[in-house]
């Protein structure tokens, strides 16, 4: 199993339903020690967002929109660990995600279409397309946090893994079974070698 390159990530619990959960979870940790980052270009970024359908294919991201989304994924992070741990969020982050929310036009404007009739959609030209994703992905976060569901936000107790999750079992500890499966055979290995009187 060691060294074997894993293609499909598991779905971390909270993630389908939460973009701001999915977001925070787009860095990886490894064993190894080296982090996978599912936003480390523009273009990586861009596909991101088209899969967790928050902007449209042909809008692709510049890399100062790149920058903003990875800013806005560490205060993000800064959010969910303050609830997680029950401290006190760094106010810049508070702004952060008060600004995305506010940035891209919210109302939902009337329109009119021979075939559709009247529909209502907002305002977003390409150049806001990141503001856009950004303000759909902060109302997720903010509507988390002071939602029912702000107590099972939880942080994967696996030491070489980032993820955060929604804990949907009260004993659920880890974000995948990878993750569990893992800890486990390393508790196992540990509890051998002291047995044999092996120093760790
Ligand atoms: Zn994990």
């Amino acid at each position: 199993m060691r060294g074997m390159t894993q293609t499909v990530q598991p779905t971390v619990p909270g993630t389908r339903e939460h973009p701001s959960l999915a977001l925070v979870d787009t860095v990886h940790g490894s064993p190894g020690g080296r982090d996978r980052d599912e936003l480390s270009t523009p273009e990586a970024a861009t596909a991101w967002l088209v899969d967790h359908g928050l902007i449209a294919p042909e809008s692709g991201l510049q890399e100062h929109c790149q920058g903003r989304l990875v800013r806005f994924r560490h205060d993000l992070r800064d959010l969910f660990v303050a609830q997680i741990s029950m401290d006190v969020p760094a106010p810049k982050a508070v702004e952060a995600l008060n600004r995305a929310l506010s940035s891209a036009p919210g109302a939902l404007l009337l329109r009119f279409d021979a075939e559709l009739r009247f529909f209502r959609s907002a305002e977003h030209p390409m150049t806001q397309a990141v503001e856009h994703a950004m303000a759909i992905i902060a109302e997720d976060a903010a509507s988390l946090l002071t939602g029912d569901a702000a107590s099972q936000i939880a942080a994967c107790e696996s030491d070489s893994c980032q993820q955060l999750f929604l804990r949907t079992h009260a004993r659920r500890q880890w974000c995948s079974n990878r993750c569990g499966d893992r800890v486990r055979a390393a508790r196992a290995y540990a509890r051998r070698r002291e047995q044999r009187g092996v120093p760790a």
